[in-house]
């Protein structure tokens, strides 16, 4: 297999896929194809929700960067995970999952699946046992969904062992990989079943465009997926596909300077009497880090961070950064920061915020691309005047 840059850069854009020899791929607006004769056999485009050839090229690109054999592209991450849900379970199925899950993710499986008689336990799966524990005791436990490193509190959940023991139980593991990328962490190679991305952050990358990717090995559970693809339709539109292949060209660059930031500022912030606590895989004092070192090649860009003194000290930092920006979202070139609490977590109850670790003063920093120095000086004169 050749390296993830050139992967990243080369599939999908195959010369023999356009009619003039296009260094990029084209976009292909149209909706419907012609056919010479009614009887020809349905192979080749027939209609767009089907079958695209800007999104099929961008789904080899998804494909070949998780190392998978197949892709599917959705027009966002929860679109990709409801086709996931509506595809692969069905009334009085039971989901396995990790009690820190993206808020999104949390909302569809309660108020949406759970209409249809889909049912969800959440254990603390920083410990596989406690995954095998539930998985041996609910008979109609179809499929265990984790997310590695977690959102906010950058938990680990260890796939290998996780995915021993799904597959033991005949349980399908799905994991959402958006806070690593496919450059860090490749589930499927550990024993994942169905990786997915909120395709939104670190993959499109430029916070200017909402989409969700699929990747998997098994042709039975491809075929599913790309029925329900077709038959629920929330696909991504020709133009969307094209500017996330645009985006994918430079995955490997970004995380690797997301990355060498992100390590900077938390060792930066850990050494700082002003902060009280900082969590980030790529830190030895991080609970998990030997795990984070076995599973992930890298440990991206995401942090969290609690100040000395309390919300109202969190909340006159993040207002007096410059440069940071102070909004939801993550994975952009740009800096982006957010108080979980009172923006994207304020919808869970204070009381399991406060047990799962998410404290009113916790502080999440999406650290971008810009110059290292210039993010410290920002971080360092908000401190100040906070
Ligand atoms: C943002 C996000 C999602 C949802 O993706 P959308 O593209 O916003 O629908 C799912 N999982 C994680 C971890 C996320 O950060």
């Amino acid at each position: 297999m050749r390296g993830f840059t050139t992967r990243a850069v080369h599939v999908g854009e195959e010369p023999s896929r356009s009619l003039y020899g296009d260094v990029v791929h084209p976009i292909h607006l149209s909706v419907t194809f012609r056919k010479k004769r009614v009887s020809e056999a349905e192979e080749g485009y027939v209609y767009s929700r089907t079958s695209n050839p800007t999104r099929d090229a961008l789904e080899k690109k998804l494909a070949a960067l998780e190392g998978a054999k197949y892709g599917l592209a959705f027009s966002s991450g929860l679109a990709a995970e409801s086709t996931i849900i509506l595809a692969l379970l069905s009334k009085g199925d039971t989901i396995i999952a990790f009690d820190d899950l993206y808020g999104g993710t949390k909302r569809l499986f309660e108020r949406v699946a759970a209409r249809f008689g889909i049912r969800v336990v959440y254990v603390d799966a920083r410990r596989p046992e406690n995954v095998e524990r539930e998985l041996a005791r609910s008979r109609s436990a179809r499929m265990v969904w984790v997310e590695t490193p977690t959102n906010p509190l950058l938990k680990l959940a260890d796939l290998r062992a996780i995915s021993e023991v799904s597959s033991s139980h005949g349980a399908i593991l799905v994991v959402d990989n958006t806070f690593a990328s496919p450059y860090f962490q490749n589930p499927l190679s550990l024993g994942a079943d169905i990786v997915v991305h909120s395709a939104t952050k670190y993959l499109s990358g430029h916070s200017d465009l909402v989409a969700g990717a699929v990747m998997v090995n098994d042709s039975e559970l491809y075929e599913r997926l790309r029925y329900h693809q077709n038959a629920i339709g929330a696909v991504l539109p020709p133009f969307d596909s094209w500017l996330l292949m645009r985006g994918l060209k430079t995955l490997a660059l970004r995380m690797e300077r997301h990355q060498y930031n992100a390590m900077r500022i938390a060792e930066h912030l850990e050494a700082s009497s002003k902060v009280a606590r900082v969590i980030y895989p790529g830190l030895e004092s991080h609970p998990q880090h030997e795990l984070a070192r076995k599973q992930m090649r890298g440990y991206s860009g995401m942090l969290s961070f609690e100040l000395e003194g309390g919300p109202a000290r969190a909340v006159r930092f993040v207002e007096n950064l410059k440069i940071i920006a102070l909004a939801e979202s993550l994975g952009g070139v740009e800096s982006l920061i957010e108080i979980p609490a009172l923006m994207t977590h304020a919808s869970i109850p204070r009381e399991e915020r406060l047990r799962l670790g998410i404290s009113d003063s916790l502080i999440r920093l999406s650290v971008g691309i810009e110059d290292l120095e210039d993010l410290i000086e920002d971080i360092d004169n908000a401190l100040k005047t906070a």
